[in-house]
């Protein structure tokens, strides 16, 4: 199959229109999506990603008037977190209705909603005129794409369609929210920090890792974000040596000692976000096995980063005992 690259979301939402798969930029991370009420075309997701079908998908509307197709609102701080949130990079999972197939929830009664704030992307979401169920355009679990030709290398001949959108802005994935308690709850950290949701909501909580081992979101047990080479996380220490063929990516220079084919010194957390899934692919590209990444505090975007950094290190940990 060939996958057209397009700049114009009226042309991708043809092949949505003709029961085709699309990826399509958002603020956060490009999908791959296709009409939240077609399992069919979902389960093809799916299928062209290697997903676990225990893993549910997000579902992403164009207007908040499209809110209602899916989910309900169940509570008064939801729609407090809509009211502030939305468009922008917070999903929130709501008791869903019952026009949203299984395929799309995994089976559960709630379903993850967001509304992406991205012009292209957002007209492309109004011009196919319908909810799009929508996971990252990467192979299941590979770093998410945030440009189209991220989506290429991983889905290039499995799609028709990439809709170019430039660099997706933020380069993280979102805060996905449970809402369906007494108060809100994060079970994914992502772009918003809980203490800017709890700015809105002051009740907002957010689970440990350990706790989220139990809990409500399939997905997050997945191995995720894996470039293929190993991730070390540099935290308070350095190694005392560095692998010969390496990168570096964080927020403070490299001690003198240390030297890597690759490095990125970024100038603000908002930049490691943006940058370090793309860096991940860059390694991979230059052939560098292993790539060590800064921890960064846990303010705000931080504990994101942090996050995704920890999974990638756990899920290439078996890349490097194999080299060994
Ligand atoms: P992805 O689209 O791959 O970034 O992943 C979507 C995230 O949303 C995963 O962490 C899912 O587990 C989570 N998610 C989607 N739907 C639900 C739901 N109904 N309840 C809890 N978590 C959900
Ligand atoms: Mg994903």
């Amino acid at each position: 199959m060939e996958t057209l690259v397009t700049d114009s979301p009226a042309h991708a939402a043809t092949f949505v229109a003709d029961g085709r798969l699309v990826a399509f930029p958002t603020e956060t991370v490009y999908g791959v999506g296709a009409p939240a009420f077609n399992p069919h075309l979902i389960r093809r997701i799916f299928d062209v990603k290697g997903r676990p079908s225990d893993n549910p998908l997000i579902v992403h509307i164009g207007r908040k008037a499209d809110f209602g197709l899916i989910g309900s609102i169940p509570n008064d701080y939801t729609k407090a977190l809509v009211d502030a949130f939305f468009p922008g990079p917070l999903t929130v999972v709501v008791p869903r209705t019952g026009a949203v197939p299984d395929v799309v929830t995994a089976g559960l009664d709630t379903v993850a909603i967001r509304m992406p704030d991205h012009p292209v992307g957002r007209a492309f979401l109004l011009a196919c005129d319908t909810p799009m169920a929508a996971p990252s355009a990467n192979l299941s679990g590979r770093p998410s794409p945030t440009t189209w030709s991220a989506v290429l290398q991983d889905l290039g001949g499995r799609i028709p369609c990439i809709l170019n959108g430039g660099r997706s802005k933020v380069g993280l994935e979102s805060t996905v929210v449970d809402c369906t308690g007494d108060s809100p709850v994060i079970l994914r950290s992502g772009a918003y920090s809980l203490r800017e949701l709890q700015k809105v909501v002051p009740t907002c909580t957010q689970v440990s890792q350990d706790e989220l081992t139990s809990l409500k979101s399939p997905g997050v047990h997945h191995k995720h974000y894996a470039p293929n080479a190993t991730v070390v996380v540099v935290n308070g220490e350095w190694p005392p040596a560095f692998e010969r063929k390496s990168g570096y990516i964080g927020l403070e220079q490299l001690p003198p000692d240390k030297e890597c084919d690759l490095v990125h010194v970024c100038a603000d957390v908002e930049e490691y976000g943006r940058l370090l899934f793309s860096f991940f692919r860059e390694c991979e590209d230059r052939g560098l096995p292993t790539i060590y990444c800064l921890k960064p505090s846990l303010d705000g975007l931080g504990m994101a980063i942090a996050d995704r950094l920890t999974r990638a290190a756990a899920a290439t940990a078996d890349i490097s005992s194999a080299a060994r």
